[in-house]
């Protein structure tokens, strides 16, 4: 019967928040048909306080089986760690005591990840994820860090992550499933696929029938920001609540799984060299891509270029 400890670190409680929507599996369904039992979660657990789930885990009274960290994992100042503390104590401290505990430990959402928003821009915090910083590899762990299970840590990246890539995960580890993982250590049972496959602009994004303003039907790569061809996630492929995605939405696609995520500079709108987007689907070469896109416009048909489909 598995058990999970979740702390907050440099966090927003928005990966807590995608935890209560998730649905395939809930919550529920986790303790009911994974037996995972949360040790201790923030906003869930009232019966004990985390110093006293704490201080059973150190003291060897309570196994540990699941670690999970939601948010940044805070250095500063001076590598004290005194920006981010649990009553004097710098929690980043507290992560590395429980982390070589646990069975697995999980990277709930990009911060934890890789960092995330407290670590963009100057990152006067010095803030970091578990086992990355960005795309480097590090983090507060270091590379060759490894859980009880051998496995580096398991990052669920997203801002927040998933509802449902954050229960499958979980389950996945109680029913003691391989978890293939890609090179920055996400799932690829949720982190193979782009968020621009399965997006409903996909025709518009075809014959290059783009939107310069919020709100339309066409596709927001060349002007809006969208990310969805360069970002792999689940979530055009499992919609949120089971009903929606931000492309169907039409709020452009941040890229928000990614390490580098938040890019520099303006979220909505497309960097470029000269007409044509800076960065280009993944695996696509510049000049074939031009002179596709250019066929592409001429070859729209009436009711796309009138935006006549819904998206
Ligand atoms: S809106 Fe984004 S995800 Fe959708 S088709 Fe356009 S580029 Fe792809």
């Amino acid at each position: 019967m598995p058990n999970i400890l979740w702390m907050q670190t440099g966090a927003c409680s928005g990966d807590t928040m995608s935890l209560l929507c998730a649905d395939r599996p809930s919550l529920e369904q986790l303790d009911l048909q994974y037996g995972v039992k949360l040790l201790w979660q923030p906003s869930l657990t009232a019966d004990r306080s985390f110093g006293d789930v704490l201080a059973a885990v150190l003291a060897g009274d309570e196994k540990l089986d699941v670690l999970c960290i939601e948010g940044s994992l805070m250095v500063g100042p001076g590598n004290t760690g005194m920006f981010d503390t649990w009553k004097g104590r710098p929690k980043i401290d507290i992560v590395r005591q429980l982390a070589p505990l646990a069975t697995d430990v999980v990277a709930m959402g990009t911060c934890a990840a890789f960092g995330g928003v407290h670590a963009a821009g100057m990152n006067p915090t010095d803030c970091t994820g578990l086992q990355f910083h960005k795309d480097t590899p590090g983090g507060l762990l270091g590379t060759a860090w490894r859980a009880r299970s051998g496995r580096p840590v398991i990052n669920v990246s997203g801002c927040p992550a998933h509802p449902n890539t954050i229960t499958k995960v979980l389950a996945m580890i109680a029913a003691g499933e391989e978890i293939a993982l890609d090179q920055f250590n996400r799932p690829t049972a949720f982190f193979a696929s782009l968020v621009h496959q399965g997006c409903t602009r996909n025709e518009y994004h075809e014959y290059d029938i783009e939107d310069s303003e919020l709100g339309g039907r066409g596709c927001m790569f060349f002007s809006l920001g969208c990310r969805g061809p360069q970002t792999v996630a689940p979530c055009n492929t499992e919609l949120w609540n089971g009903h929606s995605s931000k492309t169907r939405a039409g709020v452009p696609c941040f890229g928000c799984t990614s390490p580098s995520f938040p890019p520099d500079g303006d979220l909505f709108s497309t960097p470029r060299i000269g007409a044509i987007p800076k960065f280009l689907p993944l695996g696509v070469v510049r000049a074939k891509y031009m002179a596709y896109k250019n066929l592409a416009r001429a070859a729209a048909p009436e009711r796309v270029v009138n935006r006549e489909m819904e998206p």
